[in-house]
């Protein structure tokens, strides 16, 4: 059995009096795609930013290949090879694509390895190589959703995590973005951990789906055992409803 390469073992988290993680236990082994889905205030982004050092947990602990990185300070944990793409992409709107994609390598701390970084990206999202000197911030919805997930590839991570993709997205654009993430699996052997509201596309992307409610995992499989969509509804509403 391989270690998995990231472990979150019984995490609580609160903000003041509010609790937004309650025991939560995950894992994700290497080069697997874990989707967390989940209503609005599950917990989800509280997951990824304890993950990413962003957030203290009051109990539990997060473990990076078999290390504790649990009071690690968000950059020591992206050098370690973990990136996120936080909800609503953060990316410099009066910066150009270019400039985003830059200071992205520049926390690689080498240039050289950035420039061919560059190259390899803009061969993987042709339309930022056509919209390389616009300003981030005249991109569509997908493009800025298409250049952050590229500059969070810029520091060259073992595991990317994405908070949210495909919000506010046209569903065909959700597709692509979609189709864009497994290409760079393919190519670049990363793991994936992904969050979304809804499971009506990670159910043909994910390997395993956690389904959070309420700061805790209600729900956790391998998507083909959830295809029929019925555990996922159970979990995500505590009760039988359609539309998820
Ligand atoms: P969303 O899809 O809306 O982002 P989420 O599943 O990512 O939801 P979180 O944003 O992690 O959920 O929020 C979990 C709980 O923690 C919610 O009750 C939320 O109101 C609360 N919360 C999140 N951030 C803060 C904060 N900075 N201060 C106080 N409470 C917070």
């Amino acid at each position: 059995m391989t270690e998995p390469y990231l472990e979150v073992r019984d995490l609580f988290v609160s903000y003041g009096q509010i609790a937004a993680l309650r025991g939560v236990s995950l894992h994700v082994d290497p080069g697997e795609t874990v989707c967390v889905v989940g209503p609005n205030g599950a917990g989800k982004s509280t997951l990824m930013a304890a993950i990413a050092g962003g957030a203290r947990a009051q109990r539990g602990g997060v473990y990076l290949a078999g290390q504790d990185i649990s009071s690690g300070k968000p950059e020591d944990i992206a050098r370690r090879g973990l990136s996120l793409v936080p909800e609503g992409r953060q990316i410099f709107s009066t910066l150009t694509v270019a400039e985003n994609l830059k200071l992205g390598g520049f926390m690689q701390g080498n240039a050289g390895n950035a420039r061919w970084m560059m190259n390899d990206l803009m061969d993987l999202f042709p339309i930022l190589r056509q919209r390389a000197n616009y300003p981030a911030g005249r991109l569509s919805g997908g493009e800025q959703q298409m250049l952050a997930i590229a500059r969070a590839i810029m520091t060259d991570p073992q595991l990317i995590m994405i908070d949210e993709p495909s919000l506010g997205l046209a569903p065909k654009i959700v597709d692509q973005v979609y189709e864009i993430l497994a290409e760079i699996k393919a190519r670049r052997g990363v793991t994936l951990l992904i969050n979304e509201q809804s499971s009506a596309r990670v159910l043909k992307y994910a390997d395993r789906i956690y389904v959070l409610r309420g700061g805790q995992v209600q729900l956790c499989d391998r998507a083909e055992n959830l295809t029929d969509g019925e555990a996922i509804k159970r979990a995500y509403f505590g009760f039988d409803k359609e539309g998820v």
